[in-house]
């Protein structure tokens, strides 16, 4: 049986994540194996995310906008987001970017094949991959869980977001590359929380999505149904060709998840509640747990790090901005019409990538329409206090 320091059950963006910031914290000596099901060559995804000055993938940051286009049928603007960055990261770049920073480690191993099963045990965990197996001291795992939206079980909010995007080329110049759209809300919402969004990355190409957020996907060809409507009423690009697809989905949800399953296998990425219930951005915050984790390896040599129980109160503001969401007491484009109307756009960033101070937030909040919000947050605090309740009485009962 192969033995490891630091298994990686899935070598994804998170996986791949903590492995480059083992490396860049000095901890690139340990063993480490990487198990994914194929090698990644192919562009299956771009992550996009806004940051200050530069930051640990500069080098592979694709496009960068400073100013960004917000449209509802209530209020579209240009937002200038100085002194964040909206950035985009090309998968491919990403994987290239990581094995290359790998390549010349011999302690560092790849395999590939299905991960059937991960068996926890006190000295470490046992990855079990097409009939051989692998020990680890520590086992991140990776794989993404499965995603369903709707199931109301312990009163939490599941949401999904999910989306379609293409890379079109336009015959002619057809975009502004300095300025992307974040979200446009002018298309019919159909009882749900819909918008398009435009990547430029030139006057002729750009990244056109369609994204949902509801409890259910629609069937396929709705989503290109959409695409190619926005392409055609809103960005009036009568011919392009599509260069590139891509489809996803990403989980929003206040239900827990278990980043610390057993006592040597740590879930990380989407598996270990990396995607931001309220916007499902995930990139961003891989790289913090991942930062997390190395900083808590290089302090106490187990990976198991805290989240201090102020900071949760962000738990708070997603699971409200959720209620809002799935129960549609206050339409989305309205939410997030009145947060970049109200406030100043860094300011909306910053509150959603959790950097603001407690005042800071007091405007944010006091800029959205109250009735809504005082009840979803009354809704939201009365359904914890009732599974505390309810869990606190089956704890008395066993
Ligand atoms: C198309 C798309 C676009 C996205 N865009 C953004 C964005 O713009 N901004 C943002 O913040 N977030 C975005 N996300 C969300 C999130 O950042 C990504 O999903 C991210 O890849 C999650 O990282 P992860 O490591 O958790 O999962 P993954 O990157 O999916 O990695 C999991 C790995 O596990 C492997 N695996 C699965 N099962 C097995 C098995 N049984 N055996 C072996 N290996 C297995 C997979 O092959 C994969 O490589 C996007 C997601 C998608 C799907």
């Amino acid at each position: 049986m192969g033995r490891y320091d630091y298994i990686m059950a899935g070598a994804g963006a998170a996986g791949l994540s903590l492995t480059y910031h083992l490396i860049q914290a000095g901890l690139g000596d340990r063993r480490i194996l990487l198990i994914d099901q194929s090698p990644k060559t192919a562009n299956d995804r771009t992550w996009c995310f806004w940051e200050t000055g530069d930051g640990v993938y500069e080098p592979i940051v694709f496009r960068r906008w400073r100013q960004v286009a917000f449209y509802s049928e209530h209020f579209s603007r240009a937002l200038d987001l100085d002194p964040y960055c909206y950035k985009m990261i090309r998968g491919a770049d990403f994987y290239r970017f990581v094995d290359e920073a790998l390549a010349s480690r011999p302690n560092i191993a790849r395999r590939f094949g299905t991960i059937e099963r991960i068996e926890d045990h006190a000295d470490g965990a046992t990855v079990y991959v097409n009939g051989a197996a692998y020990h680890g001291e520590w086992v991140f795992n990776s794989i993404p869980p499965q995603i369903v939206g709707g199931n109301t079980d312990g009163g939490y909010h599941r949401l999904l977001q999910h989306f379609a995007g293409w890379v079109v080329v336009a015959p002619q110049p057809a975009f502004d590359p300095a300025a992307a759209t974040l979200m446009d809300f002018r298309i019919a919402q159909q009882g749900e929380c819909r918008f398009c969004y435009v990547l430029p990355f030139d006057e002729r190409r750009a990244l056109v999505e369609f994204t949902v957020f509801s409890a259910r996907l629609l069937p396929r060809a709705e989503y290109d149904q959409q695409i190619k409507a926005y392409l055609r009423d809103f960005l009036r690009l009568p011919a392009y060709e599509i260069e590139h697809e891509e489809f996803g989905v990403i989980p929003m949800t206040d239900a827990p998840f278990e980043t610390f399953p057993g006592r040597r296998v740590v879930n990380i990425g989407t598996a270990g509640g990396c995607a931001k219930p309220s916007t499902g951005y995930t990139f961003l915050r891989i790289q913090q747990q991942a930062q997390r984790i190395v900083h808590a390896l290089q302090t106490t040599g187990r990976p198991r790090y805290c989240v201090s129980p102020f900071q949760r109160r962000f738990g708070l503001y997603d699971s409200v901005l959720l209620n809002i969401l799935d129960t549609g007491r206050y339409p989305a484009p309205r939410v997030f019409g009145d947060l970049f109307a109200r406030n100043p756009a860094p300011r909306v960033l910053s509150f959603l990538d959790e950097s603001t101070h407690v005042f800071q937030e007091l405007g944010v909040l006091a800029s959205t329409y109250y009735p809504p919000f005082i009840a979803a947050t009354l809704d939201v605090t009365l359904g914890r206090l009732w599974r505390r309740l309810v869990g606190q009485l089956r704890q008395n009962m066993h």
